[in-house]
């Protein structure tokens, strides 16, 4: 059984230094658990502040343990009414390694004859359950309005857009590179922009002509300080993620614009609220794994994912995905089917 270890906090933009591969014995299972074997394990951005103990909404991974991670797995062995040899399932319990053993909690199993097995950890979940509630229940979209995500080709930004769409809005959407702007143009949004443009501010302006009613926050960084003065009053800005910023170590030089912001929110009225999705939301998946259920399998909302092979990439899965390199969601390929 190969283990990922995390074997020290990062600095910075955390890397293989920063883990320890290990081999241990495959586990043998009591009555009531089942023995899990790895196929795909999902990388995402919220991973960089589990290799962290500053403060946060989660306990930080202990030096020395497994890093975590959701996954989906085959059952190899099971002792536990519920499922039985084969049977697919997603898990929160195992983490980057090849096998994990389960007591059912934090376990869903899942139909492969539905959707690719994979996409449990992406579109048809977490990351597109994100998408769904940060906009319908925070962002509160309407036809005709103006909506703004960047990160847009990844699994919640690209959720948001195509979402963003269904509901009438006009989608501008942003992303890292020309590659990844021609493929938002293919899921058929208004206006897609590369934040790389040296002239990006101004671009932004010119797709809002009539302002930005909502802005999807997925980043920071520069795409806010472009959004911040397109703001129209009682605008919404779910706080989903902040990944521009993950990898800081301390405030950003320069002037402080903690009045600018708080007199804009002020004299705009605007909604602005952070959400930590299963903390907030737990109750309102089945909502949410029907509407993009049918979505998904009618089209209208597309998923573009990116697999890389063996667990021995993780660590630089995850340093590429803060830095923008990947295309997609990011999935490293564990073992076989
Ligand atoms: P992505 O696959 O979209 O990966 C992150 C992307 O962020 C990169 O590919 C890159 O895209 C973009 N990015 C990185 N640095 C910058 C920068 N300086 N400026 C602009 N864009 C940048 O990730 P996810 O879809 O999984 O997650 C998106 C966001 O949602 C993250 O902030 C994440 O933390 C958050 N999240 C929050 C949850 C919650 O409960 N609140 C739950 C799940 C996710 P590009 O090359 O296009 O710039």
């Amino acid at each position: 059984n190969r283990q990922m270890i995390l074997a020290n906090r990062p600095s910075g933009a955390p890397g293989k230094d920063n883990f320890e591969l290990k081999t241990s014995d495959i586990p043998a299972i009591k009555d009531g658990q089942l023995l899990l074997r790895t196929v795909y394990l999902s990388l995402d951005p919220y991973m960089r502040g589990r290799m962290s103990d500053a403060e946060s909404y989660a306990e930080p991974v202990g030096l020395g343990e497994v890093m975590v991670g959701g996954t989906v797995n085959r059952v190899v062995e099971s002792k536990h009414p519920d499922y039985q040899a084969g049977d697919w399932v997603l898990s929160y319990t195992v983490g980057w390694q090849d096998y994990g053993v389960s007591d059912g909690s934090m376990l869903f199993k899942l139909d492969p004859e539905l959707a690719p097995v994979s996409y449990a950890l992406g579109v048809l979940g977490m990351p597109g359950f994100t998408a769904y509630m940060g906009l319908m229940d925070i962002g509160k979209p309407k036809a005709g309005e103006t909506l703004v995500v960047a990160a847009a080709t990844g699994p919640v930004g690209a959720t948001v857009a195509q979402i963003g769409k269904i509901q009438g809005c006009r989608v501008v959407a942003i992303a890292g590179g020309e590659q990844k702007r021609q493929h938002l143009e293919s899921l058929g949004v208004d206006v897609a922009l590369d934040h790389r443009a040296d002239d990006f501010a101004a671009q932004l302006a010119a797709a809002c002509p009539q302002g930005i009613d909502i802005y999807y926050e997925n980043v920071g960084g520069k795409v806010f300080d472009a959004v911040l003065p397109l703001l129209n009053t009682a605008a919404r800005i779910p706080l989903c993620g902040l990944v521009a910023h993950y990898n800081d170590q301390e405030l950003p030089l320069g002037q402080d614009r903690m009045a600018l912001l708080m007199t804009t929110i002020l004299i705009k009225c605007l909604t602005v609220r952070g959400f930590i999705i299963f903390d907030d939301y737990d109750d309102r998946y089945p909502e949410f794994a029907a509407a993009m259920a049918e979505w998904v399998s009618a089209g209208k909302v597309q998923y573009l994912e990116q697999v890389i092979d063996g667990l021995e990439q993780a660590p630089e899965g995850l340093r590429d995905l803060l830095d923008g390199k990947n295309f997609g969601k990011l999935v490293v390929r564990v073992g076989p089917d």
